[in-house]
């Protein structure tokens, strides 16, 4: 069932239908499962039987529900299995600690969510011992250089938060392969766009938060990798969703579930607006940054390894040079021109817009922004599709004659 088109995966899945009859799955609302027979507990215990036989156990195990979007997820990502989790923070940690123990070591993009920079750079060494080496991930010499016996994975985003390089996944997966380590790719920003696992990836990882739940209401993520992986993240003694419990609460699963039939229509949407809005700002002589204009050091490489349909993502940026200029801009579309909001987050219906070297990658230390090239002035905008193109590009217009960035 996987590596084909996403979406015929998800149509192939088995339809979940409630419990009396509804064309949507109920939700299980129970924390703990009876068993029928006193037989199949010890055998729920000793993983002889589970959630693929219909046997549940406990919440935080595996619900029905949540099971179900682990499926759709799976189908999504085009692995063998999905486990979903409380957040994307949930998914990456678990992922981590599942496959490194103490002393091991972690080679990671220098670009990347500033949360997950902070659990690298600092949580895990001082908790656990686990050291990261953090590399260039679009110089695969740098990545193979800093391989050493003690590197048991290679983790970077499909497209670098927030300066939007693409990771070569397949490059990438030859490395991590002849070093005998897993690849773990975080698609956060690009579900569908980019297939990851069917690029090399071993394993993914979601924000949920993002894309997939497209309303900024929900915190959630997911990892996607083969079963024997969601086995051990859930391994009762060493799995580490099973001990540090980042479980999904079945009401969200089941909202999430209803979100992702149009995920392919929202996906669509978001690329045709950011790629217009960015040809725009390109054509007024700005510094912005989208992996769909010709001009991006990426673009060919994207081009050959994406899904066509879903074209480049919603995310790109300006380089307004100062924070206060930044600032400025972003206040004028929210406050004035009711573009969008200042808000961290993406993958909102409705565009969100934040200085990304004052807050989301405000974790890292200002050399290792420089070194990534987060400048103070860097605005990343996730472009959401409400209202019309000519209404947002003549906001985006005025706002930018208004801030002075371009000539009136
Ligand atoms: N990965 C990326 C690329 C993100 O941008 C974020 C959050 O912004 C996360 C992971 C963390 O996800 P969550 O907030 O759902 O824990």
């Amino acid at each position: 069932m996987t590596g084909r088109n996403p979406i015929e995966d998800l149509a192939h899945l088995r339809h979940e239908f409630g419990e009396h009859g509804g064309v949507n799955m109920s939700v299980e609302a129970s924390s703990t499962f009876t068993v029928i027979d006193p037989e199949t507990m010890p055998a729920l215990f000793q993983g002889r039987a589970g959630p693929d036989k219909g046997c549940y156990l406990y919440g935080r195990h595996f619900n029905p529900t949540v099971y179900n979007l682990g499926r759709q997820m799976a189908a999504l990502a085009g692995t063998e299995s999905a486990y979903c989790t409380a957040s994307g923070m949930g998914a990456i940690s678990g992922v981590l600690l599942c496959l490194c123990n103490a002393g091991d070591e972690i080679v990671a993009s220098n670009a990347i969510y500033g949360g997950t920079y902070a659990l690298l750079h600092d949580f895990l060494p001082a908790k656990t011992g686990i050291k990261t080496t953090f590399v260039d991930i679009t110089d695969p010499d740098a990545v193979e250089s800093v391989i050493t016996d003690k590197t048991r994975l290679v983790f970077t985003e499909s497209i670098s938060n927030p300066t939007l390089r693409l990771a070569d996944m397949p490059r990438l997966a030859e490395i991590t392969r002849a070093a005998g380590i897993q690849l773990v790719v975080d698609n956060t920003f690009s579900p569908l766009l980019l297939r990851p696992a069917a690029l090399g990836a071993d394993i993914v990882v979601h924000s949920i938060t993002k894309f997939i739940s497209g309303a900024s209401d929900i915190i959630a993520g997911a990892v996607c990798g083969t079963e024997e992986f969601v086995a051990e993240l859930m391994d009762l003694h060493l799995g580490p969703l099973m001990m540090l419990g980042p479980t999904m609460d079945p009401n969200v699963a089941s909202s999430i579930s209803l979100r992702i039939p149009h995920l392919p229509l929202r996906m669509t949407a978001h690329g045709e607006r950011a790629l217009a809005i960015s040809q725009q700002l390109e054509a007024l002589g700005l510094d912005v940054c989208y992996p769909g204009l010709p001009g991006h050091p990426d673009h060919e490489r994207f081009s050959e390894l994406h899904c066509a349909e879903y074209g480049y993502g919603g995310v790109f940026t300006i380089d307004c040079g100062t924070d206060e200029r930044a600032f400025a801009l972003m206040s004028c579309l929210q406050n004035e021109m009711r573009f969008g909001y200042l808000a961290v987050s993406l993958g909102y219906f409705d565009t969100l817009m934040s200085c990304s070297g004052s807050s989301t990658s405000s974790e890292m230390p200002e050399e290792d922004r420089e070194e990534a090239g987060i400048s103070p002035g860097l605005v990343r905008i996730s472009i959401g599709f409400t209202g019309t193109l000519e209404q947002r590009q003549a906001q985006m217009l005025a706002a930018l004659q208004k801030t002075g960035l371009v000539e009136a």
